[in-house]
């Protein structure tokens, strides 16, 4: 059974795309089969895998039911990549009317996430139905975390979410933790608020921290995640070690 994981945040920038990249590419060097499904208009994750142009089919396709995930995939450096383009916003419309609309993205996986040691699907920057699909389908969340104020009340709502999925469409659901991204540990302000969320005990911190590097925002748009553009850069290193954590004894 693959490991299937949903990376939710409604906020965007927080490093849900990087993290993402960085850890599927870190879980390929393991030696793991790896698919990452795009669910975000914005397509960021299909163009940091080197999607120049819209792909077509893409996975617009797939939430309108009129093609199955294995026709839309291309390989990245190992990574399969279900990949996304702008169309996808006009599939949460499509999918108001439906009935089952909460299920479609879990259906299109039954037939190949079996393939797979792991899928990870990027969620977009909101807690719409996009994001209810992923959290349906998926069997674990991970929530990417900036360490900065405002993040708590953000927290709350996306947990809120994610006990109304437990609820209606998806009773295994787990919450895995957070990855703190960007993370500057000379900032008082991040270590007040990592401190805040803990002490709330709102939610697991994953370990180690990600931190902050202009190396991260160099890489995209090359198909090449952080640990190939900067084999031992913090970053680097860190989400090596995160992917190793998750991925467990070898
Ligand atoms: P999201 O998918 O949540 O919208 P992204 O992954 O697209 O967020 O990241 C937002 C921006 O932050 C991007 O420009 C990315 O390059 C940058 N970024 C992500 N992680 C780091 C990091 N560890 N250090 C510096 N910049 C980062
Ligand atoms: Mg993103």
């Amino acid at each position: 059974m693959p490991r299937i994981i949903a990376v939710a945040n409604q906020k965007g920038g927080v490093a849900k795309t990087t993290t993402v990249h960085a850890i599927a590419a870190a879980l390929v060097e393991r030696g793991r089969s790896v698919l990452a499904i795009d669910l975000d208009p914005q397509a960021s994750l299909s163009y940091a895998l080197g999607l120049d142009d819209d792909a077509d089919p893409s996975i617009h396709d797939v939430m309108m039911g009129r093609a199955s995930i294995d026709e839309i995939l291309y390989d990245s450096s190992g990574i399969d990549l279900a990949p996304s383009t702008i169309d996808l916003a006009g599939s949460e419309v499509h999918l108001l009317t439906r009935t089952g609309r909460e299920f479609v993205l879990q259906r299109a996986l039954r037939a190949i996430a079996d393939r797979y040691d792991y899928v990870f699907i990027d969620c977009p920057p909101s807690l719409g139905i996009l994001t209810i699909n992923a959290l349906t389908a998926a069997r674990e969340v991970l929530v990417p975390l900036q360490a900065e104020l405002l993040t708590r009340r953000g927290l709350g709502q996306l947990l809120e979410t994610v006990e109304d999925v437990r609820a209606y469409t998806n009773p295994d659901l787990e919450v895995t933790g957070a990855v703190i991204t960007m993370w500057d540990s000379r900032t008082r302000l991040g270590r007040e608020v990592t401190g805040a969320i803990e002490e709330a005990q709102q939610i697991r911190l994953l370990e180690p921290f990600i931190p902050k590097s202009v190396k991260v925002a160099e890489a995209p748009g090359r198909g090449r995640s952080i640990l190939d553009h900067a084999r031992t850069s913090p970053p680097a290193v860190a989400y090596r070690e995160l992917a190793a954590s998750l991925d467990g004894p070898a």
